[in-house]
């Protein structure tokens, strides 16, 4: 089905969740609430992203009370990213919001978001994270690093920036035209260039359950954000290459000094320092290198990026 013929609904919401069987019954009628008084065409995509718990019993028991909530189910957990994609591909509303199942991206924001876009001012409407009081200190240093680190090599101020997005249709197909496999959606979001307007929030506390991020999730979605964003971690590499060969000049020189001066042999601290100066920077070098050949590996495996276990209701054959 076209995407854009006129049953389309208005609004479309997609909401990723990994083991979030506590929280999601109140936050969809949280969601549902907020729904009913602003827009009279909605659905609601839970992407249920092969969590490991109760999660899509709960989604199931919730569909005969809310007929605008479909589930869609991965067979096994794919990440955030790819949950986004796969609600991306099912939606067809004419603007869509991405949101957390947890009840941190608040569905009171929503009529706002859907004002901005309805009179025209937005393609995109960014809310941004006003606070991050919900957050622990060490959760906080890791974005600082994460956002200025992004800054600096890409360019892309990521700064109090989420998830919690909402996109016209036309974002939304520039997004899944997109042939790349390796998706960071907040950076790619800003990389369209679409009309943005921010709009801050304050992030609510979970309203059930923990963080589902473990600390090496996290660092493999910074590599994945800088390495499909930037090549400048290679020239960087490069340069520091460029460097040590100059500064290994100088100390040739020095040596060759010495031994024409009969004054060789001290300089085994200088000898130390060197080996353990170039053997980490070759290590680091060929980490960048080895973290960009991964993402070129994922890229030409050409595997789909998540699998679909289940959809509910089940989709009627004409559709889609
Ligand atoms: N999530 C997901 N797949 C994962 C991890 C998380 O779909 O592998 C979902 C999770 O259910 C939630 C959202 O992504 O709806 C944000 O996750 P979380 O609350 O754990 O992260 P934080 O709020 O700390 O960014
Ligand atoms: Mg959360």
């Amino acid at each position: 089905m076209n995407p854009t013929t006129p049953t389309a609904p208005e609004l479309s919401i997609i909401v990723p969740a990994f083991n979030e069987q506590e929280g999601l019954a109140a936050f969809l009628s949280q969601l549902f609430g907020v729904l009913a008084g602003c827009s009279d065409s909605y659905e609601v995509w839970v992407i249920d992203d092969g969590s490991r718990d109760a999660t899509w019993e709960k989604l199931r028991a919730e569909l005969a009370r809310y007929p605008q909530l479909h589930g869609l189910r991965f067979t096994r957990n794919f990440g955030k990213e790819a949950a986004i994609l796969a609600g991306l591909r099912q939606v067809r509303g004419r603007a869509v919001v991405v949101m957390d199942a947890d009840g941190q991206h608040p569905p009171a924001l929503l009529p706002q978001m859907l004002e901005l876009w309805r009179n025209g001012k937005a393609h995109i409407v960014a809310a941004q994270k006003a606070n991050r009081d919900t957050d622990t200190w060490f959760a906080r240093l890791n974005a600082r690093m994460f956002n200025g680190l992004m800054h600096a090599l890409t360019g892309l101020d990521l700064e109090g920036a989420s998830d919690f997005r909402l996109l016209d249709r036309r974002v939304v197909d520039a997004l899944l035209s997109f042939p790349e496999k390796v998706r960071f959606f907040r950076g790619m979001t800003v990389w369209t260039g679409f009309t943005t307007v921010p709009l801050a929030f304050d992030v609510a506390p979970r309203i059930a359950g923990t963080s589902q991020w473990s600390t090496g999730q996290l660092m493999r979605l910074a590599i994945t954000a800088i390495t499909s964003f930037s090549a400048k971690p290679l020239s960087i590499v490069f340069r520091l290459g460029l460097f040590g060969m100059l500064a290994a000049f100088l100390l040739l020189l020095q040596a060759m000094y010495s031994w024409i001066t009969h004054a060789a042999v001290s300089g085994w601290t200088s000898m130390t320092v060197i080996v353990l100066f170039f053997g980490s920077a070759n290590l680091l070098g060929i980490g960048v290198l080895g973290a960009y050949l991964a993402q070129i590996f994922d890229e030409i495996k050409r595997r789909p990026e998540f699998l679909v276990g289940e959809i509910v209701p089940p989709p009627a054959h004409s559709l889609r």
